[in-house]
């Protein structure tokens, strides 16, 4: 049996804390929303829903259900090629229970959804809307499947009223195929980026995040790095990846954090607006704290 790699000590969890934290936990009660940062118990919901040095206050919810239509090595959603079909209340709902719960920053992402014509792009598009009718204030970023590189889908959300369109890559080119579904690629990821840039009004931010620590070579990532921001991409984030269970791919490799600062330098060095890196990283770590940051600099 293939014993898993001991997690070294830099990849301890932190305890969640603060002010902001506790007001805008409680509220969430009240209001019944469920988001990504409790669910998936992330180390960072402290800092996070705290907002940090700026005061603002980052969480990230899941639209269009619980179910995804694709398969990637290292996710723990539950799949099925006929999910139930998405609520048509959810767009004004999740808005109004967002809008209402006190935060600077919101990344809606989702289930990838092969099975509906318009690959969910209507429901985010709607969501982003009513959320900006209901809060002009508050920060959107979208954190987006590929919609199978459909260009229509890519122009509705880009020109949603959006502040940040998010789509991960995942992990370096040359391991797409090992990581991610077999839908999935690098070319069709890298494309639905530059559309994204192009339709997006001028001042909206792309981003993209990939996970470490699944075989990846340091000159992949930095050739990946190079493709990324020649395709006009704004913001990469890195993380390392943990395994879910043991039904998924294995760590490859626990990346130190001084190799992250290394890829986080760099990607200054590259142009990137701002990059996030380290072990606990998460695509949306901060987002909102570094967003304001980025705009002040
Ligand atoms: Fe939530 Fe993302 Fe922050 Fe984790 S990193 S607490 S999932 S916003
Ligand atoms: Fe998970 Fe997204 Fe892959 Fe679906 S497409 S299995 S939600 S990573």
């Amino acid at each position: 049996k293939k014993r898993s790699l001991p997690k070294p000590k830099w990849m301890k969890e932190t305890i969640p804390g603060g002010a902001k934290y506790a007001a805008i936990k409680s509220k969430l009660r009240e209001l019944k929303l469920h988001t990504v940062c409790e669910e998936a118990r992330c180390p960072n919901l402290g800092e996070c829903w705290s907002g940090g040095e700026t005061g603002t206050a980052t969480a990230t919810i899941m639209i269009l259900g619980d179910t995804c239509t694709r398969g990637c090595r290292f996710c723990n959603v539950k799949t099925s090629r006929t999910p139930p079909p998405p609520d048509p209340n959810e767009p004004s709902n999740v808005a109004e229970a967002i809008a209402s719960w006190g935060l600077d920053y919101i990344v809606i992402t989702s289930v990838d959804r092969d099975d509906l014509p318009d690959q969910g792009s209507g429901h985010f598009t709607e969501t982003v809307q009513k959320l900006k009718a209901f809060k002009p204030k508050i920060l959107i970023e979208a954190l987006v499947p590929d919609f199978r590189g459909d260009p229509s889908c890519v122009e509705k959300v880009a020109k949603s009223g959006l502040d940040v369109f998010a789509h991960n890559i995942e992990t370096v080119e040359e391991l797409q195929n090992m990581v991610r579904d077999h839908r999935a690629n690098f070319e069709q990821s890298i494309d639905v980026l530059k559309m994204a840039k192009e339709y997006a009004p001028s001042g909206t931010l792309t981003k993209t995040s990939i996970m470490l620590g699944c075989g990846e070579t340091p000159e992949q990532v930095i050739s990946t790095m190079e493709k990324v921001r020649a395709a006009g991409v704004d913001v990469m984030t890195f993380g390392q990846y943990m395994r879910p269970s043991k039904r998924h791919m294995p760590v490859s490799e626990y990346v130190t954090p001084e190799a992250f600062e290394k890829y986080r330098s760099l990607g200054v060095e590259m142009g990137f607006r701002y990059v996030a890196s380290g072990p606990m990283v998460r695509s949306s770590y901060k987002a909102g704290e570094f967003y304001i940051k980025s705009m002040i600099e």
